[in-house]
């Protein structure tokens, strides 16, 4: 299996990254944040605490979940929208907390790189834990102020209040102690700071030919 794992924190560049490197590589990109955000969602719409472990995890494993190029569709609807919401955003670390959820989640990823014969997928565990034999594995990060100045050219906002918000989650991942945000042993970290996309890619496809 052919697994490209990239981890790192919000705003590092993984989503615009594993998309375009999946691109020209000619496979299929995953985007596990978006997993999480849809059992966050899914959970605030049904009215079920974050606090409540057992009605969270039982939901996870519950829940159709469709992540892919189209979009990402909760039993069938499409929620590629809501889960970018503010309100997503700041529930979602609790909901990733929960080990429950992560070992359906995680089932969930393996089965999809089986069923394709590997990807680029991107998160937090990825190299560290759930594809800890993957040919390449990235750590993607950029100083607080770019990852920042990269989600308010995204979405708006106040960029001093964004990076407040990015370290709050930032030290929730890093510190839960089911699958933290770390460097995967064996990973090759890439400061994206004053790196461009295209940039990125070929210092990727650099270690990716020395890999092989
Ligand atoms: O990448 P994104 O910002 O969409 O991820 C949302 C949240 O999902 C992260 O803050 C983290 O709590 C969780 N997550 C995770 N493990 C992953 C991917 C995301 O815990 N592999």
């Amino acid at each position: 299996m052919n697994v490209i794992a990239i981890d790192g924190p919000a705003g590092s560049g993984k989503s615009t990254i594993a998309r375009a490197l999946a691109a020209r590589l000619g496979v299929e990109y995953l985007d596990t944040g978006a997993m999480y955000r849809a059992v966050a969602l899914a959970a605030m719409e049904r009215g079920i605490a974050g606090t409540d472990t057992a009605a969270v995890g039982s939901l996870a494993r519950e829940l159709a979940l469709d992540v892919g190029e189209h979009g990402v569709l909760v039993d069938g609807i499409d929620v590629t929208a809501e889960i970018r919401s503010p309100e997503v955003t700041a529930a979602v670390s609790a909901i990733a907390a929960n080990s429950e959820v992560r070992a359906e989640l995680r089932a969930r990823q393996r089965e999809w790189a089986v069923q394709r014969g590997g990807g680029v997928i991107e998160g937090r565990d990825i190299g560290s834990v759930v594809f800890p034999a993957a040919i390449l594995k990235l750590y993607l990060t950029a100083t607080p102020r770019i990852r920042a100045q990269r989600r308010v050219a995204e979405s708006g906002g106040d960029v001093e209040t964004i990076e407040r918000a990015i370290a709050v989650r930032d030290a929730k991942d890093s510190t839960r102690t089911d699958g933290p945000l770390r460097e995967a042993d064996g990973s090759i970290v890439v400061d994206t700071s004053g790196l461009a996309i295209d940039e990125v890619l070929t210092t990727i496809e650099a270690l990716l030919n020395g890999a092989k």
